[in-house]
């Protein structure tokens, strides 16, 4: 539990692997990008990026999954679901699937990237848009802005 009380419960598929977050994110996004479509057989993912040190994996090892490149996926061994990543060369955040948290209803993506890959007919409720993604410059306005969204 941290010192604000905050702390959510996730799990994989089959809850051979469960994790914890103790810090609220500090943004949520959705991914159209052909990648997150492959791994998610879906439109698009779904995310919170999480501070590193309010991320913990509770039960289960979690095991490498994906293109296995310089961004680490990381899947449950048994029923493959696919949990979280540790991008590449950020090593203070977690980005958490957002929809592996038991109760994932309050994460309604803020941004969506990749929308120039994304599926004609998907959409999603995000505020801002990128075609690719946003320049690292603009992360700090993004996630002041999240903070400070209605509903915050
Ligand atoms: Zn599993
Ligand atoms: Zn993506």
């Amino acid at each position: 539990m941290s010192v604000d009380g905050f702390s959510q419960d996730g799990g994989c598929r089959c809850n051979r692997v469960r994790f914890s977050i103790t810090q609220k994110p500090v943004i949520t996004m959705a991914c159209h990008c052909t990648g997150c479509q492959k791994m998610t057989s879906s439109a698009f993912s779904l995310s919170a990026l999480v501070p590193s040190s309010g991320f913990t994996v509770t039960l289960g090892d979690p095991v490498i999954g994906g293109l296995h490149g310089v961004d680490r996926h990381y899947c449950c061994p048994h029923c493959m679901s696919w949990l979280f990543t540790r991008p590449n060369d950020v090593e203070e955040f977690i980005n958490v699937r957002a929809v592996m948290l038991d109760d994932a209803n309050d994460y309604v993506p803020y941004m969506e990237t990749w929308t120039s890959e994304k599926l004609p007919w998907a959409s999603t409720p995000a505020v801002h848009s990128f075609a690719q993604l946003p320049a690292r410059e603009a992360f700090p306005g993004l996630l002041q802005a999240y903070a400070e969204r209605d509903g915050a």
